[in-house]
């Protein structure tokens, strides 16, 4: 089957009418990076696509810390218009250089595993994303996008128009591990936010990739280590309990055990970088 229409339109409003009309026959293409392969090499056939660059979608936007990006807003666009060290790492680590000049920040969320290494730092900062149908607009948390394994909460008549950041408090840390040297596929991605008062772990957020159907929070090992030290003893517990509630993809660079055993020992590396930040202050 051949694309019967492609639509561009200029304002949100005429897109959320084709998404309303059209639903799930309505394939998006936001930088293409992901869709465009997937019809050129026939793996999907939407009857029509509608290419979303036009909406005025690529902004950042900063108030009392809080940033909001636009779902349209590029890679690159991220590494020009913030110079926040956690979110500059995550885009530096999407892709090559020419990705990060097409692929968009709404389109890395949607990303096939092992792939959003983007999302997975957006997961950690606890952002919400603002979606949009024709006659409703809400902001969901993106742990509530995603809903389950390859199934996000949005229905196919709405867009996702932007990503909403609180201020970063505390400590983070990102480290994208390849088989490779880059631009290569994660084998894991380890995405960390931690707030300490006094040495104890007050909030901990911890995100993977790599280790489910999506970027992932490891609930588990975050409740080991709030209220604790980071020590030794509770780093290595809350890395072994990520490890073993992973569920990581296979493919062609990494086996699903060998994910897990690298999820454990990078998890590991990222908390006791963690650990030493704050010895060094
Ligand atoms: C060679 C290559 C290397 C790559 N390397 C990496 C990598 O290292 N790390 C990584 O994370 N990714 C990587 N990717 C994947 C991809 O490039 C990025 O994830 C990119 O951010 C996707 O964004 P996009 O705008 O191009 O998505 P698109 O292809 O435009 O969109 C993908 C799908 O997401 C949905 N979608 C997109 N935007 C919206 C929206 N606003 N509202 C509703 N639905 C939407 C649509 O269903 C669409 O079909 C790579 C891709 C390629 C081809």
């Amino acid at each position: 089957m051949t694309i019967e229409a492609y639509y561009r339109p200029e304002t949100l409003e005429e897109a959320l009418d084709l998404s309303a009309e059209y639903r799930s026959s309505l394939d998006i293409i936001s930088g293409g990076t992901i869709a465009m392969p997937a019809i050129n090499e026939g793996k999907t056939f939407p009857a029509r696509v509608m290419d979303i660059r036009d909406l005025d979608l690529d902004f950042v936007e900063s108030s009392n810390g809080e940033r909001t990006l636009g779902a349209t807003l590029t890679l690159t666009g991220v590494l020009e218009k913030i110079d926040e060290p956690f979110l500059r790492d995550a885009a530096r680590h999407t892709g090559g250089w020419s990705i990060r000049n097409m692929g968009t920040v709404g389109g890395n969320l949607f990303s096939p595993p092992p792939l959003g290494d983007f999302a997975v730092a957006l997961l950690a900062l606890d952002a919400e994303i603002e979606v949009q149908q024709r006659d409703e607009q809400r902001w969901i948390s993106l742990s509530e996008f995603y809903a389950g394994p390859k199934s996000t909460a949005i229905e196919a008549d709405e867009l996702v128009t932007a990503v909403r950041l609180p201020p970063i408090d505390g400590d983070t840390t990102y480290t994208k591990y390849t088989r490779s040297q880059e631009p290569a596929r994660a084998i894991v991605t380890v995405a960390v936010n931690l707030e300490r008062q006094d040495g104890v772990v007050e909030t901990v957020r911890i995100a993977l990739n790599g280790a489910g159907p999506h970027p992932v929070r490891m609930h588990e090992a975050e409740d080991i280590l709030e209220g604790e030290r980071l020590e030794r003893d509770a780093i290595e517990r809350a890395a072994e309990a990520a490890a073993e509630g992973a569920d990581p993809p296979e493919d062609a660079i990494a086996s699903a055990w060998y994910r897990r055993k690298m999820i454990r020992h990078h998890l590991s590396n990222a908390l006791c970088e963690l650990r030493n930040q704050e010895e060094t202050k």
